[in-house]
C-alpha cells in the first residue's frame, strides 16, 4: 500500500499588482501579459530616471543597472 498524497503545493500565484520588469532597452512594449487579462499593447519610453509605469496594468519597468 502506498499512500498517494501530494499535499504539498509550493505554487504561489502572483497576487501582487505591482510587477517590476527589468529591461535593458529605453522603449518597452507591454500588453499586460497577454491573454484575457491583458490589455492592448502599448509602447512605453523609460524616463530619465530609468523608470516607467504602465498606465494599464501598473507594471513598473526599470532599466537594468550596468
Ligand atoms: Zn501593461
Amino acid at each position: 500500500m502506498t499512500p498517494n498524497q501530494a499535499g504539498t503545493k509550493a505554487d504561489q500565484s502572483a497576487a501582487s499588482s505591482s510587477n517590476v520588469i527589468v529591461t535593458n532597452q529605453s522603449r518597452v512594449a507591454c500588453n499586460g501579459g497577454g491573454g484575457p487579462l491583458g490589455h492592448p499593447q502599448v509602447w512605453l519610453t523609460l524616463g530619465t530616471d530609468g523608470k516607467v509605469t504602465c498606465p494599464y496594468c501598473s507594471c513598473a519597468f526599470v532599466a537594468a543597472a550596468e
